[in-house]
């Protein structure tokens, strides 16, 4: 995917909002969400954020800023959007999604002749609730990040943290759907079975968890589908990608420590998962792209996982970073605090390979699928990407800024990612927050 002139770096839109220092949304990003107004019952519609403001495709369709022969050639790539769902917009695949983003992009830069059209089909993202913004079919989640998948193997294993098929298998495992939702979202402190105490004999506990914590991770959406038996090779995948979000991939660690082997988790992951509103277009990702390589004394991918595209352009270069406010925080009046930060392109596997390994049997991929690339740490200790990582297990406790601490979640704290791009010689961009709250137990 070349970069073209919706990635120039010059381009300026006519909204004064989408110019300010610092946005998430500048023209160059064109991030697609479903939202409507808040408190309306008014149905969902697809929007794209420019700004602080958000660019209601629905009014944007019918408001005669398109004509004549542009008007019939984008009809069918408008119609879904115009009618709020994205997930028939993402199957139509890489022509139609350049399409739109063309248009939109020259209908929001200024000087356009489209403005005065537009004008009127802008929203106040502060006037919108934000809903799931497309239909997730299948979740996956992976487990990509090396540091991580190092760090946690350690606290499991100590004289082997990576298991020996980690260089050789992009591991992951088949997660649940129908409990993701989107930021900001309330999640529910779950209850569970934990270890029996001491850990070799006894009842196990059963009560709330009290190992509550976050993963930081991507969330790839899958556009095109592939047919059932007929996997997607890794220079085919960048088409079957549509986007990213930021995924907080919810734990029980008590839970989990308990019930994973030997297949793996289940209901320590399956309480919730919390996505960003905004999918960020791997279009507008184009410019922060890197290369992807092994290190000469590194075991090489297998030729299926190998590629030319991959190795020149798979990686991204997407800086991350998860906040954190207590409720006592709240009270006070005081900003969420940064607890790490760290970037995409330390990941082992590149979002192609989890396609093509994903695929690689057969397995059909549908528009809205969900992939989680598993947390994205980085290689220095205080860059975990969960509270497992950040305090040894839990062993070592957090020292927040006003002195409250954290061995893992506490009630009423509210965890926020971000993810944000920064290049020379490109438009920075960002996803927007993901933020979830979360709440006490339920009584039983
Ligand atoms: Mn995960």
């Amino acid at each position: 995917m070349p970069l073209d002139a919706t990635h120039d770096p010059q381009r300026r839109s006519w909204l004064a909002s989408a110019e300010t220092e610092g946005t998430d949304f500048p023209v160059q990003n064109l991030p697609y969400g479903r939202f409507r107004r808040t408190g309306s019952d008014e149905p969902w519609r697809i929007g794209v954020a420019i700004g602080d403001q958000i660019l209601d495709l629905r009014l944007a369709s019918a408001s005669g800023a398109w004509q004549g022969v542009e008007a019939e050639r984008l009809a069918p790539d408008l119609q879904p959007l115009a009618g709020g769902d994205l997930n028939a917009f993402m199957a139509r695949g890489p022509a139609a999604w350049q399409a739109v983003r063309e248009a939109l992009s020259e209908g929001l830069t200024a000087g356009s002749a489209r403005q005065a059209a537009l004008q009127p089909c802008l929203v106040a993202q502060a006037d919108a609730e934000m809903g799931l913004p497309f239909s997730v079919g299948d979740y996956t989640d992976f487990y990509a990040g090396i540091h991580h998948a190092r760090t946690v193997g350690a606290l499991f294993r100590p004289d082997a943290p990576l298991l020996p098929n980690y260089r050789w298998v992009p591991i992951g495992y088949h997660g649940r759907a129908s409990s993701i939702g989107v930021s900001p979202q309330a999640v529910r402190r779950p209850w569970g079975q934990q270890a029996p105490v001491p850990a070799e004999a006894g009842t196990p506990r059963f009560g709330p968890t009290q190992r509550l914590d976050y993963e930081l991770e991507l969330g790839a959406v899958i556009g095109l589908p592939n047919p059932l038996g007929e996997p997607v090779s890794i220079e085919q995948a960048q088409a079957h990608l549509f986007g990213l979000v930021l995924l907080n991939d919810w734990s029980a660690r008590d839970v989990q420590g308990w019930e994973y082997q030997p297949l793996g988790p289940f209901l320590s992951k399956n309480f919730a998962s919390t996505v960003s509103p905004w999918v960020v277009t791997m279009a507008a990702l184009e410019p922060f792209r890197r290369p992807f390589e092994r290190a000469v004394d590194d075991v090489q991918p297998l030729p299926y996982l190998d590629g030319v595209e991959n190795r020149a352009r798979g990686a991204l270069d997407i800086q991350l970073e998860v906040r954190l406010q207590t409720a006592s925080m709240r009270e006070r009046g005081l900003p969420a605090q940064r607890l790490m930060q760290s970037n995409a392109q330390d990941a082992y596997w590149t979002l192609a390979q989890l396609v093509a390994h994903h695929t690689v049997g057969g397995c059909n991929l549908a528009p809205g699928d969900l992939l989680g690339t598993g947390t994205l740490s980085g290689p220095r200790p205080e860059q975990g990407g969960s509270l497992l990582e950040l305090t040894a297990g839990g062993k070592q406790r957090l020292t927040l800024a006003h002195g409250e601490t954290r061995a893992f979640l506490e009630d009423g704290d509210t965890v926020e990612l971000r993810g944000r791009c920064e290049q020379p010689g490109a438009r920075s961009l960002g996803f927007g927050p993901c933020r979830g709250t979360v709440l006490p137990a339920r009584e039983r």
